[in-house]
């Protein structure tokens, strides 16, 4: 049984499966998602939302991953606090007057930073999404930062590339 809250769905917060055990013995990926993950997500979705003045979607691709799915994702770090429930990786969509748009990484960025919440953060600025996550073993002041540009063409921080 994992968390949900107003704006995350168990379903979109569960191990997208293909390769859990639970899958292949044809039961449900598991969300074993924690509170300190949804409520993260639910500040930085209220965030961007101030940010763009609009209504918005955080799309979440990844939260909950189970051991096996940890290790078959490519660039995965060993120890991803995603296998703890703690992280998501999402981009964001801005429900504007005239039309969809998306947030940059850059934008959600900025925004991820006023997020007292959020002790890990990684951006992708060629798949256009970032990774939020609730460690345990770093603070707002002081949290873990990276992205994962080869040589960090955009951003202006380097390692650890590792995925989280
Ligand atoms: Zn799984
Ligand atoms: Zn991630």
């Amino acid at each position: 049984m994992g968390v949900s809250s107003a704006h995350f769905s168990e379903d979109e917060l569960r191990c997208s499966g293909s390769v859990c055990d639970d899958c292949l013995r044809g039961q449900q990926p598991k969300n074993e998602c924690q509170q300190a993950l949804v409520d993260l997500l639910e500040q930085f979705r209220s965030q961007c939302a101030m940010y763009a003045g609009a209504d918005v979607q955080t799309i979440v691709h990844s939260a909950y991953r189970c051991p096996e799915k940890n290790k078959a994702t490519t660039n995965a770090a060993k120890n991803s606090v995603h296998q703890q429930g703690l992280a998501a990786d999402v981009h964001v969509k801005v429900l504007g007057p005239h039309g969809i748009s998306l947030l940059s990484p850059a934008e959600m960025e900025k925004i991820a930073m006023r997020c007292e919440r959020v002790t890990g953060f990684g951006r992708d600025d060629h798949a256009k999404y970032v990774h939020l996550d609730a460690r345990t073993t770093n603070t707002h002041a002081a949290l873990a930062k990276w992205c994962y540009e080869p040589k960090g063409s955009s951003c202006e921080y380097y390692p650890p590339k590792e995925e989280a």
